[in-house]
């Protein structure tokens, strides 16, 4: 018989985690999941609420539910099966990967490139992978997430790695932080400077022309993270760079996603010189230590990009949307942050009001998602209403009407 415990040791975690969800729920900041119950596309339908007009997906191009993209999944996953059960440098590597990174090189002009089973995992495999100790990392304060963390991960793992964080999109703070790094003793490798090409709550765009000048002068290596420009920005998609005017090599390395424009499924990747790629697959921990995309999303993603590729119409289809829907919300009365993206922040600063508007747009049928701390900071909330080219102009104008009805509720 077990004899009973002297002392009662109690967590504080249940408690603790219940004042945490109290909170949000007594201020108005919880998030709800919405389940829906078919494929995106230009609607959804949610479980509770049927079909709406979907304006919060990043599924910039329609490709998520394109007959061909779903398709090659189907054919993919009769073909290979679910997977190996396996990493890539044992067993896991199947000729749909290789065919799909030949098809992300391509697309870019770039030499080489590697997947993973999503952006953030791409993100953490780059910067610990490829930065030592004696470089500095050089990032923007609004970068994404997951290039955040793949940073202080890159510092803990290398510690004497040196990392810091320039105002946003200020060239000329940038230029300030690559002169401290300059002058800095410590700093005796390689300077990386980090970017977002597209940001993904303020839907403005970095100066890569401006960016790339001041790499070349100080020596520095330029990363961007182009995951919500991929698909939407310059003439033919390529990304952030094209928009302005810039070939992929122009970029030392990409980082992006096939979560957003390129079918919408998940996966990342990364694309530059055939170097680095070698290293990533000898030395990155999620390439060495984590499965391959599944098949079913390789096939699906590759098929993504050729439509992408022989139809660069989809992109003017967007771009014509996005100019349509910038000029009609302006009309509602509601600002937009200004850009040539497709994400348009409308700011709104309080967390449970733009939680609250979001859910007053289902009412009317339209689906827009309220961000609010800590996605973006304290008083920064915002509606994030984001295009796609699978919309039709009355879509927009429901859109733009709900906004109408939503402002003269609010008076
Ligand atoms: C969405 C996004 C990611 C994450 O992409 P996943 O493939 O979903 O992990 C990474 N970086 C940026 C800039 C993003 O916008």
């Amino acid at each position: 018989m077990l004899t009973a415990m002297t002392t009662l040791h109690t967590s504080t975690f249940p408690s603790r985690t219940q004042t945490i969800l109290d909170t949000l729920r007594d201020n108005g900041q919880m998030k709800r999941l919405q389940t829906i119950e078919g494929p995106m596309d230009r609607t959804v339908r949610l479980a509770d609420r049927g079909e709406v007009l979907c304006f919060c997906s990043n599924n910039y191009l329609g490709l998520a539910n394109h007959p061909e993209v779903v398709e090659a999944g189907v054919a993919g996953l009769r073909k290979y099966g679910a997977g190996t059960a396996s990493v890539r440098f044992i067993c896991g590597t199947f000729d749909c990967h290789t065919a799909l990174e030949a098809r992300i090189a391509e697309f870019y002009g770039c030499e080489a490139a590697y997947t993973f089973t999503s952006c953030w995992n791409a993100n953490e495999a780059i910067f610990p992978t490829l930065c030592e100790v004696g470089d500095i990392i050089i990032s923007d304060e609004f970068n994404h997430a997951s290039i955040i963390d793949g940073i202080r991960l890159a510092g803990v793992i290398k510690k004497g790695l040196l990392r810091t964080v320039y105002k946003h999109n200020d060239v000329a703070a940038l230029r300030v932080k690559l002169e401290e790094a300059r002058a800095n003793p410590l700093v005796t490798g390689t300077t990386w400077v980090v970017t977002d090409g597209v940001f993904s709550m303020e839907g403005d765009i970095a100066d890569l022309p401006a960016m790339r000048a001041l790499c070349d002068e100080f020596g520095a290596m330029l990363v961007v993270d182009d995951s919500h420009g991929t698909g939407v920005m310059g003439k033919t998609g390529r990304g952030t760079h094209e928009h302005w005017g810039m070939p992929g090599t122009a970029i030392d390395y990409f980082t992006g996603t096939l979560g957003k424009a390129l079918g919408g499924g998940a996966g990342g990747y990364i694309v530059g010189s055939r170097k680095a790629i070698d290293l990533l697959i000898q030395r990155g921990r999620p390439t060495l230590f984590s499965n391959a995309l599944p098949c079913t999303i390789a096939c699906s993603a590759e098929k993504a990009i050729e439509v992408l590729m022989r139809e660069p119409e989809r992109v003017q289809r967007l771009r014509t949307n996005v100019a349509a829907a910038r000029e009609g919300i302006l009309g509602t009365g509601f600002t937009v942050l200004d850009s040539s993206t497709a994400i348009c922040p409308v700011i709104v600063h309080d967390t449970a009001k733009a939680i609250a508007m979001s859910k007053r747009l289902l009412d009317f049928g339209v689906f827009v998602i309220g961000f609010g701390f800590p996605v973006v900071a304290e008083g920064h909330a915002r509606l994030r209403i984001q295009i796609s080219a699978a919309h039709t102009a009355a879509d927009i104008a429901a859109l733009c009407e709900a906004l109408r009805r939503l402002k003269s509720e609010q008076g």
